[in-house]
């Protein structure tokens, strides 16, 4: 009989030693816009991928204590967090691409630190001492990466703005020290440059890298990783250059060439060795990293079955910076339908009655996205009355759903001075007001403190098309804005045909709005964009491409009321257009 082998005693066994946390601090060198927020975003999908627990990080230098007063044409869109928070769209890629949540501590301002260090100097916590960039102005910005970097086993921390800026100092400074506080293991500086392609010579240049490596390392950093965005991709020989004359092994000098879509990224970034390189330097045990899904999307949108067009009608068309998350949604919703999505801006300042036909006439879905202000306003209500009378899909977003509200009181309710708080001057302020404030916020006349930001839940009707999509009966959203649904007209309008199907209860808030004798027409009071992903794609948006895509635009076309209309304004269009 073989002998019995004695199995070790339980408690003999070590439990693994806890992870020591990783930070990742990533600058960009060159110029901006090279994708230092994807480069970030990408990691940490490429870590997440391999199963580790990542956080994202956003520091941005400049001086506004809150982003969601800057102008969308300035700086793109704000991107809103769970908790409310009004922040940088680079934090939109950083949910899109891992699949955990950031929140406020995620994003911070030079603008929040000082302004936390001079409250702090005023309450005398400083005890009448010198206050100073460095110490306080560095302490404070590294207690909130540690805070931000809570639960994490890797933290990965972007820093906005171009090495050399005088804004972006005190944070370099910060990071520099975090290395000698953290030691070489658990930390590493990622430098995201640009190499151009100068045609001239037919050659690509790594001096421009080579002088930004310099001004990092004149602040006291020496990158570990050179991720190098390209036209082109880099050579053997290249990296070996740039790594020699900047001190970094060939091997951790990253080819960026320019991709395909920005989901194209983590599969480039993984074949160039980008995450091999991080957890050898950090020391980590991992498996390779699961890409299947990020593979699955790049060959759907490399090779799609079908193809819609979605007609976005709004204000700030020729950014589409301002419509990131809603940009990326829709393709997400082309994902879930394995279809190109071509999206047409459409400017709202040139939309009118006369030439609706004609430039919506071929989209085979319009989407009137969020949105402020009276300009422009009376083109995205011509949109919705013709994608209400057309029976093309329809999808309002918050600004969207509000005018739809007010359109459909407008022409099928019969109020003629339909409109939103929004636009009320003291002149008007006596119509008919659709859109309004909520009794409680009537009081309070500071613009800034009466959004309604952040999640908030919605009971869903039963028999709703909202249902119907979601699935379930409770969902939860995100918000941001002023204005809501007036609920003394909820009656008529359901009697006359439009439907409040999606409620939040503890406030009696419109939150969903739908026709259920139209082939697809939904308002929302909610941002549904900021919770799509392209491994998830929001249901809202895979239905209503889904919908765009059974519609034909060929056969449909304005309803005998709207060709009334039309031809009263003018019948040359109409017969252009049909
Ligand atoms: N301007 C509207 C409001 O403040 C809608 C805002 C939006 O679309 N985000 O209520």
């Amino acid at each position: 009989m073989a002998k019995k082998i004695k199995k070790p005693k339980e408690k003999t066994r070590k439990k693994p030693a806890p992870l020591e946390q990783k930070f990742v601090f990533v600058t960009g060198g060159v110029v901006s816009s090279i994708g230092k927020g994807l480069t970030a975003a990408s990691l940490g999908a490429l870590l997440e991928a391999r199963g580790f627990k990542v956080s994202l990080m956003k520091c941005d230098p400049y001086i506004n204590v809150d982003p969601g007063t800057m102008s969308p044409f300035q700086h793109g869109e704000v991107y809103v967090t769970e908790d409310g928070a009004e922040t940088d769209l680079d934090l939109g890629h950083y949910e899109r691409f891992t699949s955990g949540l950031v929140n406020r501590a995620n994003s911070v301002s030079a603008g929040q630190i000082y302004e936390s260090v001079i409250s702090k100097e005023r309450r005398g916590d400083y005890l009448g001492g010198t206050v100073q960039v460095i110490p306080h102005i560095t302490d404070e910005i590294k207690s909130r990466i540690y805070e931000a970097a809570q639960g994490a086993e890797i933290i990965i921390v972007e820093i906005g703005g171009t090495v050399g800026d005088i804004e972006s100092l005190p944070f370099i400074e910060a990071i520099r020290q975090m290395r000698v506080d953290l030691g070489i293991k658990n930390s590493l500086f990622v430098h995201v440059t640009f190499v151009p392609f100068i045609a001239a010579a037919g050659e690509l240049k790594s001096k421009p890298t080579q002088h930004s490596v310099k001004e990092l390392r004149e602040v006291g950093i020496q990158p570990d990783i050179l991720i190098c965005r390209s036209e082109r991709p880099i050579s053997a020989e290249i990296k070996s250059k740039i790594g020699l004359f900047c001190s970094v092994r060939p091997e951790n000098v990253i080819s960026a060439k320019d991709a395909f879509s920005i989901y194209e990224v983590p599969i480039q970034l993984n074949s160039e060795g980008f995450d091999t390189r991080v957890v050898e330097h950090f020391e980590l045990k991992s498996l390779l990293p699961n890409l299947e899904g990020w593979n699955k999307i790049v060959e759907i949108l490399k090779n799609p079955k079908a193809s819609v067009a979605i007609g976005i009608v709004g204000k700030y068309v020729d950014l589409h910076e301002s419509y990131k998350s809603l940009n990326e949604a829709i393709v997400h919703g082309g994902i879930a339908n394995n279809c190109r999505v071509k999206i047409e801006y459409i400017n709202s300042e040139q939309l009118n009655s006369e030439n609706a036909a004609k430039i919506l006439g071929g989209v085979n879905g319009i989407l009137v996205p969020g949105g402020f202000g009276e300009r422009g306003s009376e083109g995205k209500l011509v949109a919705i009355e013709y994608a209400r009378e057309s029976g093309v899909p329809f999808f309002g977003i918050c600004f969207g759903m509000q005018l739809a509200a007010v359109e459909f009181a407008q022409n099928v309710c019969g109020i003629a001075d339909a409109t939103s708080r929004e636009f009320a001057t003291t002149k008007n302020g006596k119509r008919n007001l659709i859109i309004d404030f909520m009794e409680e916020q009537k009081k309070i006349s500071d613009k800034g403190a009466t959004m309604r930001l952040g999640a908030y839940p919605c009971q869903l009707e039963p028999d709703s098309l909202a249902y119907a999509v979601y699935g379930e009966r409770s969902i939860s959203e995100r918000h941001r804005h002023r204005y809501e649904f007036n609920n003394k007209y909820k009656a008529l309008f359901e009697k006359k045909g439009m439907r409040a199907t999606g409620i939040c209860k503890e406030r009696d808030l419109v939150e969903i709005i739908e026709i259920p004798d139209h082939p697809w027409f939904v308002g929302v009071q909610f941002h549904p964009e900021f919770k799509s992903r392209p491994l998830a794609p929001h249901p809202l948006f895979s239905n209503f491409v889904k919908a765009s895509l059974n519609f034909d635009s060929k056969r449909a076309g304005p309803s005998k009321k709207m060709k009334k209309k039309i031809k009263r304004i003018g019948g040359d269009l109409l017969r252009e257009s049909t």
